[in-house]
């Protein structure tokens, strides 16, 4: 089956919407993907679901498309963020991917203690990573990325109501935590640590917030980014949309 082309646009879709393309736009499906006037693609905008629409003009510099009908109606996660400490630039380039694949609402790359690749963080690359990403898998929503936040402030105005899957390499070889009802329907956000983990001082700050579920990801010490895999699919099959 050809795949049909997806795409994003930051413009309003709906029944008869006319969308102009920018030059890049342009380029990407006249020059890359070669789509011609009459042929048909898919666009998301992150809030007015899946629509088709149909080439009505195509040229180097510009063109525009016009909407048909709703193919998908917006499917937004569940409130789920995953806060990860940002990595070498391919990891966390990963991370990002797999993140949107799995279904989050928002991505904060936090600052920890050992973290060490935070000052070549590029959150523009970030954010088109993640409407690549969306574009990909089918996605009508497309996550929220935040600027670089310090952990320790995050965690000192942290709202209560909002569980924390901390995943703790110190509780290494300790059974997976099984997730259970507990904060089913609640607000969560899962937090990864660094290649360095997590200090002393951030562990007992985490131990003692009440919404904090320390887990375990099984015996071996995972990569960080092959962790927030692992607590995406736990969390998601356990409590969240995969039900
Ligand atoms: N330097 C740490 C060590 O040797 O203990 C390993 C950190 S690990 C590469 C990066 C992050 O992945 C950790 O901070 C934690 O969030 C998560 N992680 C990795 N393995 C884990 C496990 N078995 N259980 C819970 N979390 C794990």
């Amino acid at each position: 089956m050809a795949s049909t082309v997806r795409l994003f646009v930051e413009h309003p879709l709906g029944k008869e919407q006319s969308v102009a393309l920018s030059r890049t736009q342009a380029h990407y499906l006249f020059g890359v993907m070669r789509l011609t006037v009459g042929q048909t693609l898919l666009l998301i905008n992150g809030i007015d679901g899946e629509w088709q629409a149909s080439v009505v003009e195509a040229g180097k510099k510009g063109g525009a498309l016009l909407c048909h009908v709703q193919t998908r109606p917006l499917h937004i996660p569940p409130d789920l963020w995953l806060m990860f400490a940002p990595l070498r630039k391919e990891r966390t380039a990963f991370v990002v991917e797999k993140a949107v694949e799995l279904g989050v609402r928002r991505l904060i790359p936090v600052q920890t203690a050992y973290t060490n690749q935070a000052d070549r963080l590029r959150i523009d690359k970030i954010e088109a990573q993640v409407i690549e990403a969306s574009e990909q898998c089918g996605a009508t929503y497309v996550p929220q990325v935040d600027p670089l936040a310090k952990l320790a402030h995050m965690l000192d105005t942290w709202d209560m109501d909002r569980q924390i899957l901390f995943a703790d390499e110190a509780l290494v070889g300790q059974p997976a935590t099984q997730l259970g009802a507990q904060g089913q329907g609640a607000p969560w956000a899962i937090l990864i640590g660094p290649e360095g983990g997590f200090s002393p001082q951030e562990r007992d700050m985490l131990q003692a917030m009440k919404p904090t579920h320390r887990i375990s990801l099984g015996p071996r010490i995972l990569r960080a980014e092959t962790a927030a895999v692992a607590a995406l699919t736990l969390w998601q099959s356990q409590l969240g949309d995969w039900q």
